[in-house]
């Protein structure tokens, strides 16, 4: 199990219609079906069995149960038998925590020769599941529906992708994301409603001036410093007179691992997973202060999970972390990224993704090179260290949430990373990728769509872990992909213009 500190409830609904056998029989199928589940190997998160409901008493308290306990991320519900779904009005009123319904059956296939209406009144999740998905609909339940046999990988697959949200979605709950510095200023699409986004996502956003950081930083001790940076020289490539202390180019080194050691400090005193920085405001030199923005201590804490957006973006720092969360101990990696520049290259054309120094090395092709050189940019123009790559080829999505004023948008593109040509001039990290469906489409809808210029990369994530972390959180979502029009994407935006207003009165 990835998710060792989580479980997911597994809670069977019947009715004592069928009298005490049939109750047993129910409970004894359903913890074979759990245990079957648990042992499959493909669910990063360990499931409960916590009984049959067969009241809405009993619905009720289970439900409240999962709502107060921790532990529990999320709440699997399948009807054995019918179970009249009166029974789980109130307890769904009550429901806090993401749910699935899980419309399976204990046998796989009909009984055909044995079938009788003893096994007809215990096995109904054939109408039992229609019953129980009404009544959800007819309360505007938000939740996952995965059909499939019990013991079928594709079923366990789209719960394994739902166990992954409700843990990234619990994550999230407790978020605390710290800005040194506050947004770069006159920038509209980094901004937006922190209430609304803690109401709605979860997470809370703070600012921390960078005179407190700088406390962090005084007493950062020389010998730390001296052997992270001995751990920069074993961990990358480099030339070999970087490692000659004289040089300017290693006290630029130095001076990166103090900040990141510095910057690591304070997020684990506050207690915060995801952090943003700003050029603008690096603390007085003459004093205590930066000599350039950190930008490699962000490469490697964004590696090390904790959740990064440049230039004040807390909406991609936070959405960062939750990738980085929801794909944990998955093999290819994710980052923060930064349209660059274009390439017009007929149906090649591509989007360099880059930004001045801060893309994780979690999706380098190779190595990473650990470089000095001048950044012109912010208060301080400086020479400064940074991990130098060009990422993975192949498959991804990328995402963003924008403030729409009246809600938020998640934004979801299918992109595929190809092979760049070498950038001798400019040393920073970089990945290439053609947007589906194709670069004009994909960043013309992007664009429509209202689309930041900063988004949230994975090579492990599918649009499928979006599909369900928009339902978990009820924001918008809008998904730009291989069968995209301009023409039907303009429509679903008005569409979902109306449909949110109407939304909003409603709620
Ligand atoms: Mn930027």
């Amino acid at each position: 199990m990835i998710y060792n500190d989580f479980e997911v409830w597994f809670i069977t609904g019947a009715q004592l219609l069928y009298g005490g056998d049939a109750v047993i029989a129910v409970d004894a199928h359903s913890n074979e079906m759990v245990k079957g589940l648990n042992d499959s190997g493909n669910l990063p998160v360990k499931v409960i069995y916590k009984g049959t409901v067969n009241s809405s008493a009993e619905v009720t308290s289970a439900f409240l149960a999962a709502n107060n306990d921790p532990k529990c991320i999320g709440v699997i519900t399948w009807m054995h038998t019918f179970s009249p779904a009166k029974m789980w009005i109130h307890g769904l009123q009550q429901l806090r925590k993401p749910l699935l319904h899980f419309h399976t059956q204990y046998n796989k296939e009909i009984p055909w020769s044995t079938m009788d209406m003893d096994f007809m009144n215990l096995n109904q999740s054939a109408h039992g599941d229609r019953e129980f998905g009404h009544i959800c609909t007819r309360m505007r339940i938000r939740r996952k529906v995965v059909v499939g046999h019990w013991q079928d990988p594709q079923a366990q697959e789209r719960i394994a992708v739902w166990m992954r949200v409700c843990a990234g979605w619990a994550d999230a709950q407790d978020m605390l994301v710290i800005r040194f510095g506050d947004q770069m200023n006159n920038v509209a699409v980094t901004d937006g409603d922190k209430v609304e986004a803690e109401q709605r996502m979860g997470y809370h956003v703070d600012y921390c001036p960078v005179s407190e950081l700088m406390e962090y930083h005084k007493k950062v001790k020389n010998e730390d410093v001296d052997a992270l940076v001995s751990t920069y020289f074993a961990e990358y490539e480099c030339e070999k007179g970087l490692e000659d202390k004289s040089t300017e180019a290693y006290k630029k080194i130095w001076n990166s691992a103090k900040a990141e050691l510095a910057i690591r400090a304070i997020l684990k005193d506050k207690g915060a997973k995801a952090f943003t920085t700003n050029f603008d405001d690096l603390g007085d030199l003459e004093n205590e202060g930066l000599d350039q923005i950190p930008g490699l201590a962000s490469q490697r804490l964004m590696a090390e999970g904790y959740g990064f957006g440049a230039e004040g973006d807390w909406k991609s720092a936070a959405l960062y972390r939750t990738v980085w969360f929801m794909t944990k101990g998955m093999p290819e990696g994710s980052s923060f990224l930064e349209d660059y520049t274009l390439n017009f290259d007929g149906k090649k054309s591509a989007i360099l993704q880059a930004h001045m120094l801060e893309i994780s090395p979690a999706i380098a092709a190779s190595k990473p090179r650990l470089e000095v050189h001048f950044l012109g940019i912010g208060i301080r123009k400086s020479q400064t260290a940074r991990l130098v790559f060009t990422s993975k080829t192949g498959k991804g999505v990328t995402a963003t949430v924008i403030d729409l004023g009246n809600r938020f948008r998640l934004i979801v593109n299918d992109v595929e990373c190809i092979k760049p040509k070498p950038l001798p001039k400019l040393p920073v990290a970089s990945a290439l990728w053609i947007p589906a469906p194709n670069f004009e489409v994909g960043a013309g809808c992007w664009i429509l769509a209202g689309g930041t210029h900063h988004s949230c990369f994975s090579y492990d994530i599918t649009p499928e872990f979006w599909q369900d972390y928009a339902e978990i959180s009820g924001i918008e979502m809008v998904h730009i992909n291989e069968n995209t029009t301009v023409e039907e994407f303009k429509k679903e935006l008005r569409v979902n213009e109306v449909y949110y207003m109407l939304n909003k009165a409603l709620m």
